[in-house]
């Protein structure tokens, strides 16, 4: 006669069942690390992407923009890391948080 016992022992000797009775806290730990890195990835600013090549930007001078610097509006000049290439962009920092 087989009981419940009997049977929990059986399948523990299954490789499959470990694995299936392990993956409800490895799912939950695998959430905790996606919620960790989308945070992070949040807390990230976002890289503009070259209109050129699809490289990323970097900020590589901010001047008070030529005509509404008194104003409080800055000239940034951004440099792809891909093709060498600069861009420059009108920027109110009261604005964009930077
Ligand atoms: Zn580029």
């Amino acid at each position: 006669m087989s009981t419940i016992g009997d049977l929990t022992r059986l399948l523990e000797q299954i490789p499959l069942w470990k694995a299936l009775r392990a993956l409800p806290d490895r799912v939950a730990a695998l959430e905790r690390r996606v919620e960790a890195l989308e945070a992070e990835l949040a807390a990230r600013p976002v890289a503009e992407s070259c209109l050129l090549c699809g490289g990323t930007l970097k900020v590589t001078d901010i001047q008070p923009d030529r005509h509404f610097g008194k104003l409080g509006l800055q000239t940034h000049t951004l440099t792809c890391e891909g093709c060498g290439k600069s861009q420059t962009r009108q920027v109110d920092p009261s604005k964009s948080g930077r």
